[in-house]
């Protein structure tokens, strides 16, 4: 074996942990040396390339995701309602995760513990993208309440997407898009919807290798880190209070919220036998960090194991392994709102909701994949006004909690198709 393939043989998640070791010595290194600059010069440009790459690839990844999610609903033109009643639950599902997110960040506030004068300095460094914002948020709130409207809605499609700041006005287009594809005759959508498909298979390989430079990418960031905050290391107990805040927030969707709801809402599904069932779909989740590699064993499972019918699993399960990321969601509010705190960004009420309505959004968008959060994140990070370069700060620890929350996501679809079917059996039978 040579040594590209040797090293390919190892899995990426471990590439990428030896890749945030090798960078914090480098950094370490570099500090011991008063080689700061070389590492500023020479190192840190690989991580800036990495981030810029996610951004690239986050408007169209986003674009075709949607458009692919909801054009999709048209191999089901008979569950109309069964559509519309998946969508708001799934919706309610995402807001609460993502509104437990934001709780946990505000409270727990794990990016309070790095050190005052290392914040001061972040905030130096990135004043120009911080400041603006800022301005423009005052700007915001000196405009009437429906101004709102004007960040939702483009006048011109082109400039939206070239704007990575203007993810709303891009998931506004793709929205649109979608639903005029439902809605023309299906022999005139067919090209279009095959061509998304096919579309969407191009971009999810070229997500695939950006995230396979990640392990560079994340020791040139790591490095660059350890020197912009000269080995303090406050940062690193900060990022463990936040890797255990992601922990239990994941724990509490999967072992207090999901059983609530089946109990409410779940008919005879049963809370003991749900969780038994999916167990093992949760442990292949967290092997494999995809919900969409999943997705056969959660079919199978919430078929045979919990009695749901095969109409409403073949329908609601894809649909929610596309656009249903509780776990997701709930990490990108912590993850944005822990950064923000990091990097001195002050965040006002108005600028939360924002993070919570974008976290919403953005975890719809989503794909199923290892790692799927950092291309989206670092746009939503653009577009709420915290520097994309604080993503350099979670990434170098997110596979273990990209684990954890994928086995969320799968645990929420499954919850979602027990609740369907068991609140009305009958009414989705396939009639034909
Ligand atoms: N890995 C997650 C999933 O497949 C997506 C993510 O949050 O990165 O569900």
């Amino acid at each position: 074996m040579n040594v590209r393939n040797k090293l390919r043989s190892i899995p990426l998640y471990m590439q990428i942990l030896s890749g945030m070791l090798l960078g914090i010595l480098l950094g370490i290194v570099g500090l011991s040396l008063g080689a700061e600059n070389f590492i500023d010069k020479w190192v840190a440009p690989w991580g800036e390339l990495f981030i810029r790459l996610l951004q690239l690839i986050a408007v169209p990844l986003i674009f075709v995701t949607l458009v692919k999610g909801i054009s999709g609903l048209k191999d089901v033109g008979k569950f109309s309602r069964l559509g519309m009643q998946t969508l708001l639950i799934y919706l309610c599902l995402i807001t609460v995760s993502a509104s437990f997110g934001v709780g946990m960040g505000l409270s727990v506030r794990p990016g309070a513990l790095v050190n005052r004068e290392i914040v001061a300095d972040l905030q130096e460094t990135y004043r120009s993208t911080i400041s603006e914002k800022a301005a423009a948020a005052e700007q915001t709130q000196e405009q009437g309440p429906l101004n709102f409207l004007n960040d939702i809605v483009p006048s011109n499609i082109v400039s939206a997407a070239s704007n990575n700041s203007s993810i709303l006005q891009v998931i506004f287009f793709a929205i649109l898009f979608a639903v005029a594809i439902l809605l023309v005759p299906k022999e005139k959508s067919r090209p279009v919807v095959e061509f998304f498909d096919g579309l969407n298979e191009v971009i999810l390989r070229m997500v695939g290798f950006i995230i396979r430079l990640a392990p560079v990418g994340v020791t040139a960031l790591m490095a660059a880190l350890v020197t912009d905050f000269r080995g303090d290391m406050s940062v690193f107990s900060a990022l463990a209070l936040y890797a255990l805040t992601v922990a239990l927030a994941m724990l509490v969707i999967m072992y207090a919220f999901y059983p609530l709801v089946i109990k409410l809402f779940g008919g005879k599904t049963g809370v003991g036998r749900f969780l038994r069932a999916m167990y093992p779909v949760q442990l292949f989740a967290f092997t494999t960090s995809s919900s969409a590699v999943t997705l056969p064993v959660t079919m199978k499972t919430v078929e045979e194991d919990l009695g749901v019918s095969k109409e409403v699993s073949s329908f609601v399960l894809p649909v929610g392994m596309t656009i249903n990321m509780d776990g997701t969601s709930c990490y990108q509010a912590i993850a944005i709102l822990f950064i923000a705190q990091v990097l001195g960004v002050d965040l006002s009420f108005s600028q939360i909701l924002v993070v919570l309505f974008m976290t919403i959004l953005s975890s719809i968008g989503t794909p199923g994949i290892p790692g799927g959060t950092y291309v989206i994140l670092a746009m939503v990070l653009t577009s709420v006004g915290i520097p994309a370069e604080g993503l350099a700060l979670i990434i170098g620890i997110d596979r273990p909690l990209d684990m954890l929350r994928t086995s969320v996501n799968v645990t929420g679809d499954a919850a979602v198709a027990c609740i369907i079917d068991q609140n009305d059996p009958c009414r989705w039978k396939m009639k034909n």
